[in-house]
């Protein structure tokens, strides 16, 4: 593996705030110079064994002041998480001191690290493939535990194992057919019929859709379940969302530039990460008395995975009700019957019907209850068979489901009988005369009675 030539990278790899200690890494051909300019130990850095780690000082080269006490890990390459030199500097938590050295690191020479660049250098230099890279930066960006064990057994290469062995078993049906072509006499070589060609086809197919079937809840563990609160005004739709914020940890992202900012609120329920749908919407409108009607509910609905839809249980169903249910139809819904806590005009049998088999809630929001059951329907809807453990490997990213959807694939794969038929075809091009002979007389010993 060639490794590729990098300006030597620095950042804090530790988390942000006050630790016991905070590591900086350096990473690149000059890290163990430019970490020798402002450390000083028993000995220079360029001088210790690779893979060990020192005590000393960090000093500011200007003025000779001693800035930190640390330890410092020296690890050359290519036995490294980026395959260049790495130098770790341990120093002390506190956010003073961290930046101060990681400013002087930078001062002698290194670039500050961009988000995920330690890890794009490993995949860069072959340490890492890419879909391991590419579960680091979904690491970073996890917003449920769920969601992290999956990136995490990812990291790990679970699914590139699981594809390198479907590889692998494609490789040995090839290789199998290829020998009893060419060495029809050796006895011990596996007997490639028709059937078990098929056999085989099938089995890879099958685990293909296997994993092909951990797609939806791994698109919803990785990018979370686009979740839209929708109800006449005063049904209670604000206060859901902030039952839902203050009971779960909700994580807020501001994506600014567009007319309005729009906010994007990651609540977790019970692992499921739901981004809650324009909340902001919500928010913002409190003094429109059409706090959310039906042009607006139709516009949410079309980004929505998953859709709230709050009745209020003191009011008869209105004709925006019905309307409302009208919107939803074929979306993954549940239904919330708010406001129990007071008097009950509204029709549950009614509502029952037009909700069919989609999960129906009673809660009231203002007593707090009914949320655990709202919680426990979101999890159940997306996890029905419970979520798979982090033992699996899940697909997650749309690029690897577009991989294994590919055309091609797919082609094949609903009619594996073609996989034999095309090897065979192949073969038959490459062989002499004599040879075909040979290989039809040895096809129709060999060719099972059903195949
Ligand atoms: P939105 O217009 O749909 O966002 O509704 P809000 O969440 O703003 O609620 C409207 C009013 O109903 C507020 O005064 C809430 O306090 C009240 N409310 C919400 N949920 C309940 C409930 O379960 N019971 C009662 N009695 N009032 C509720």
């Amino acid at each position: 593996m060639i490794k590729l030539d990098y300006d030597t990278i620095a950042a804090i790899s530790t988390p942000p705030g006050e630790g016991a200690i905070s590591i900086i890494r350096l990473s690149g051909s000059e890290a163990i110079k430019i970490a020798d300019r402002i450390y000083r130990g028993k000995k220079p850095l360029a001088e210790v064994g690779s893979h060990t780690i020192h005590y000393g000082k960090i000093i500011d080269p200007e003025t000779g002041q001693v800035v930190e006490e640390v330890m410092v890990s020296v690890m050359g390459g290519p036995k490294t998480f980026t395959r260049e030199d790495v130098v770790e500097i341990n120093c002390h938590g506190g956010l003073m001191s961290v930046n101060r050295v990681l400013q002087l690191v930078l001062d002698q020479g290194a670039r500050l690290a961009e988000p995920g660049e330690f890890t794009k250098r490993a995949f860069l230099n072959g340490r890492i493939d890419l879909s391991q890279a590419e579960a680091v930066m979904d690491l970073i960006r996890a917003k449920t535990d769920r969601a992290m064990n999956v990136a995490m057994g990812q990291m790990e290469g679970r699914l590139s194992h699981l594809v390198r062995d479907l590889r692998q078993d494609l490789l040995e049906v090839l290789a199998a057919v290829e020998v009893n072509i060419d060495y029809p006499e050796y006895d011990d070589a596996e007997v490639m019929t028709n059937r078990l060609l098929i056999e085989k086809a099938e089995n890879v197919k099958t685990r293909i859709e296997q994993l092909l079937s951990t797609a939806k809840q791994g698109k919803i563990l990785r990018e979370g379940l686009s979740t839209a609160i929708i109800g006449r005004p005063n049904v209670g739709k604000s206060s859901l969302m902030n039952s839902l914020v203050h009971e779960n940890k909700a994580i807020v992202t501001e994506i600014p530039g567009t007319t309005r900012d729009v906010i994007e609120e990651y609540v977790n329920i019970r692992g499921v990460p739901l981004k809650l749908v324009d909340t902001a919407g919500i928010r913002d409108t409190e003094d429109i008395v059409e706090k959310i009607g039906v042009e607006r509910s139709r516009k949410v609905l079309k980004a929505a995975d998953l859709v709230l839809l709050l009745l209020n249980y003191n009011e008869e169903l209105t004709p925006e009700d019905r309307e409302l249910f009208h919107l939803i139809e074929g979306m993954n819904a549940i239904i919330i019957v708010n406001k129990s806590d007071l008097d009950h005009r509204l029709s549950i049998k009614e509502v029952e019907k037009l909700a069919a088999d989609r999960p129906l809630i009673t809660t009231s929001l203002v007593k707090d209850n009914g949320v655990d059951e709202l919680e426990q329907a979101i999890s159940s809807l997306f996890f029905e068979q419970g979520i798979k453990t982090s033992e699996e490997a899940y697909v997650s990213n749309a690029r690897h489901i577009a991989l294994l959807k590919k055309k091609k694939l797919k082609r094949l794969l609903p009619m594996p009988s073609i996989l034999p038929k095309a090897a065979c075809l192949l073969i038959w091009r490459r062989l002499t005369s004599a040879e075909r002979g040979k290989f039809s007389v040895r096809l129709s010993v060999t060719r099972s009675p059903t195949a």
